[in-house]
């Protein structure tokens, strides 16, 4: 049992993991080389979602996850960090899409997820193209505002007793028995504790290794197109049936799937391509140009409105699309909290309860380590055959 550790990044899940382990009592040191939420948790929507998510591990965790980010609404305050349970409506482009749609909403429903399948979309979005044979509606989908949120649970995690540092992180400290006991900073600088949690997002792959405990996390691009403030105009999260296919593939090239909704600030945000290419940077003016026609072939009146901006951002992947969280298995000391790919901010509160049962040796807050287990480390296999 731990009394104190280091964050290894204050994005989503750093900022949730500090919060919990400082509510819990221990002793808590966040570091990073960067602004707080200034990683991929900047440069992504902020949708808690359960509708995209199959039965196992992952919806598991959503929903548990899904009802801390409302407790923490109710500590916190939910207007801080913009929390809306604002509902997601998936749409189906034809009969047979509309059968898959009703077939996974059963076996979401028989999961715990309430779903309620919709003839009329026009009803629930009145500014939807004609035409569209039906969707579900899932009631439970919420919204936050990312950077908001992660700045609410680190000051949070402040006000129960946390440091947050500025440093890159350059590699471990240990004891004499091998036990990582902290960090060392590109500047020289010791942080001590009796735990580290390996938070940095996409690059928790790179960190694991100069913490002695590599794990496979990898980039997957993404754009967003942010349009001109309007007055309201889409109600829920809106998305085609195919991106719950594009989020679970192991394509390698490009893929887009419309997702489209509207922000408290009145823009719209028009996400979302899914691209393997490291870290390009390279803005792709072609996927940008897809993703708003496939937006306004499903909201038509989109095509008079301006786009004001595009942006992109790397989501941290696992090869199995799971997030990695729990303690590594060869190097005592390291905790692994990232990997959530298209999900960390939906996914945040829950890792942070998770990884602080983990540290205090018992459920917190609803978060049994042994009923996550699919999540632990162990599962993956490194290049070179060696087991994390
Ligand atoms: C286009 C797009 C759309 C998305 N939409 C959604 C969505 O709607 N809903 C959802 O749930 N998720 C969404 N995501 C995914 C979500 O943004 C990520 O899963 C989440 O932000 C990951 O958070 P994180 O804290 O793990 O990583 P990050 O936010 O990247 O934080 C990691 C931190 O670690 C720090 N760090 C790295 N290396 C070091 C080091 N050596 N030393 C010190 N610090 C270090 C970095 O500076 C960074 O601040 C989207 C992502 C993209 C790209």
């Amino acid at each position: 049992m731990a009394a104190s550790v280091v964050v290894v990044g204050a994005g989503i899940i750093g900022a949730a993991c500090a919060f919990h382990a400082a509510s819990a009592g221990l002793d808590v040191t966040v570091v990073d080389r960067g602004p707080v939420g200034g990683g991929t948790t900047s440069r992504g929507e902020g949708n808690v979602l359960l509708s995209d998510k199959e039965p196992g591990p992952e919806l598991g965790l959503a929903r548990l996850s899904r009802a801390l980010w409302f407790e923490a609404g109710d500590e916190l305050g939910a207007d801080s960090f913009e929390l809306e349970a604002k509902g997601g409506l998936v749409v189906a482009t034809g009969p047979d899409g509309l059968a898959a749609l009703h077939e996974l909403a059963a076996r979401q429903e028989a999961a715990g997820v309430r779903a309620e399948r919709v003839d009329g979309v026009q009803e629930l979005e009145p500014h939807l193209a004609a035409g569209i044979p039906g969707g579900v509606y899932y009631p439970q989908d919420a919204q936050v505002q990312p950077v908001l949120a992660a700045a609410a649970l680190l000051r949070a995690a402040v006000a129960r007793g946390a440091r947050v540092r500025t440093g890159e992180v350059a590699g471990a400290v240990t004891d004499g028995g091998g036990r990582v006991v902290g960090v060392r900073t590109a500047g020289g600088d010791g942080l001590f504790a009796d735990a580290v949690v390996n938070a940095a997002g996409t690059w928790g792959g790179e960190v694991g290794r100069r913490l002695g405990a590599p794990i496979e996390v990898l980039p997957r691009r993404g754009f967003i197109l942010v349009t001109e403030p309007l007055a309201p105009m889409v109600r829920h999260k809106v998305y085609s049936a195919d991106y719950v296919a594009n989020v679970a593939s192991s394509e390698e090239g490009l893929e887009t799937s419309c997702v489209v909704e509207g922000t408290r600030g009145g823009t719209i945000l028009i996400g979302a391509s899914r691209e393997r290419v490291g870290f390009d940077t390279t803005m792709r003016p072609d996927v940008v140009a897809t993703l708003a026609a496939q937006a306004c072939r499903l909201f038509p009146f989109l095509r008079g409105v301006h786009v004001m901006r595009a942006y992109r951002g790397f989501r941290p992947y696992c090869p199995d699309h799971l997030p990695v969280i729990g303690p590594d298995p060869r190097v005592a000391g390291v905790i692994h909290a990232c990997g959530h790919e298209g999900a960390g901010i939906g996914l945040a509160p829950g890792t942070g309860a998770l990884v602080t049962a983990h540290l205090i040796g018992r459920a917190w807050r609803g978060a049994d380590p042994a009923e996550h287990t699919a999540l632990l480390p162990d599962r993956l296999v490194l290049p070179g055959g060696v087991r994390a």
